[in-house]
């Protein structure tokens, strides 16, 4: 289903939980971690309900693609300086024991000068 109504990222998603935007295209939507762990912390979510990293299929492929293209693009836009100096992490959580709170697929671009709160 494209939408599934007892998750979060998807009523973010539909703009029913405000958030602070950070992209938005037919695919993706790209918005501010509420609670950032380094100076820049987004996330990047499918506009698609899907779980986890653990349901993706290659017919998926274009959709990863697009993702992975667009997030080092975002990430300098959002403040992040360029690689090699400057540059970001790209983490994705799976499952219980990958750390994943929230089972919509979400990217989190976190980046900026350290020290980090965390990560
Ligand atoms: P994960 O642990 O990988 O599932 O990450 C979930 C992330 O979603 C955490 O970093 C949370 O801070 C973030 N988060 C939870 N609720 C919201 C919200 N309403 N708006 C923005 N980010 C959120
Ligand atoms: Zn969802």
């Amino acid at each position: 289903m494209m939408h599934d109504p007892n998750c979060l990222f998807c009523k973010i998603i539909e703009g029913k939980i405000p958030s602070k935007k950070v992209y938005e295209d037919e695919h993706v939507f790209a918005f501010h971690d509420i609670a950032p762990w380094a100076p820049v912390h987004f996330l990047m979510v499918p506009k698609l309900h899907i779980p986890s990293m653990a349901q993706i299929t290659p017919e998926h492929s274009a959709l990863m693609g697009h993702m992975m293209a667009l997030a080092p693009k975002l990430a300098l836009e959002q403040g992040c300086r360029p690689y090699p100096d400057g540059g970001y992490r790209i983490v994705t959580n799976t499952g219980s024991e990958g750390g994943q709170e929230v089972h919509h697929l979400h990217f989190h671009v976190m980046g900026g000068p350290r020290p980090w709160l965390r990560g």
